[in-house]
């Protein structure tokens, strides 16, 4: 469905330290004119928050091109997707987006906080003309063409804490600011420890994660029974914001993670999109 292209009404500035690399970082987000897009500044330099500035996927999403990287870019994405922020400036000081509480919710307020306006010019969204999926050992992603867009995910782990869960968010019935923004990043309580072993995950203490299965079960109460899910959801929405275009399509992500995610996003770019227009 068409709709007005939005921006922010005034600055939002967040800042914390980054997930993996825990280093101190600041964000400010600024409005953005109309077809402009969502573009990352770091060093006075301009990089588009698109597919192609993937350069890393291991346990994040990373934007970079030539000596210039920004880690852990999907929240803030998911965030700005989440509330159709089409146009906007991510200036970066630091090499990593600030983790904040693990989610996309501080950032949803931030950019709230400041105000959504809508411009003059619509977004058509891309639309599917075939089913594409990308698979990796038992893990799969999955597209369809649809009339209403819908984001799921399936996870399975044998942790007893989460076992087998499935969440669907569809953006025009959900809510985006209460149901998928507040899910925080998880993990599992000897996946943290050796993460801290071999130095990353020094910014993921307690307060910027959900982590499972320590000595008293989660490191603090769960904000949904299935939030482990619907931070799959919420970063498979992240993920797919670097297509610049809203997706109008069902997408189902079946123990997938970033590098899964962002191969279908290419597949959809390569091979099965078109861009609606009234
Ligand atoms: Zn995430």
């Amino acid at each position: 469905m068409n709709r007005l292209q939005r921006t922010l009404a005034a600055p939002a500035l967040f800042r914390g330290a980054g997930l993996h690399g825990g280093g101190s970082s600041i964000l400010t987000v600024l409005p953005a004119p109309e077809d402009h897009g969502r573009v990352l500044r770091v060093d006075g330099r301009d990089l588009p928050c698109r597919l192609d500035r993937v350069v890393g996927t291991e346990r994040c999403t990373i934007l970079g091109d030539g000596e210039v990287r920004v880690a852990t870019v999907e929240h803030v994405l998911a965030a700005a997707a989440g509330l159709g922020l089409d146009n906007l400036v991510l200036e970066i000081q630091g090499e990593e987006v600030p983790v904040m509480d693990g989610s996309a919710l501080p950032f949803v307020q931030g950019f709230l906080q400041a105000g959504v306006v809508e411009q003059s010019a619509s977004i058509q969204p891309l639309c599917l003309g075939q089913p594409l999926f990308v698979a990796q050992g038992d893990a799969l992603v999955v597209a369809l063409p649809a009339e209403n867009a819908a984001f799921e995910a399936a996870i399975h782990f044998t942790h007893p804490l989460v076992g087998a869960q499935h969440f669907c968010f569809r953006p025009e019935q959900d809510e985006f600011v209460s149901s998928l923004a507040p899910a925080r990043t998880f993990g599992f309580w000897e996946e943290v420890q050796a993460l801290l072993e071999r130095g990353l995950a020094r910014g993921g203490d307690f307060s910027n994660a959900l982590v499972i299965g320590g000595p008293g079960g989660f490191s603090s109460p769960p904000r949904f029974p299935d939030e482990p899910v619907r931070h799959k959801v919420l970063d498979l929405v992240g993920d797919l914001a670097l297509l610049e275009r809203p997706l109008q399509a069902r997408v189902l992500a079946v123990r997938a993670g970033h590098r899964l995610h962002l191969e279908l996003a290419r597949k959809i770019l390569k091979e099965g999109a078109h861009v609606r227009m009234v």
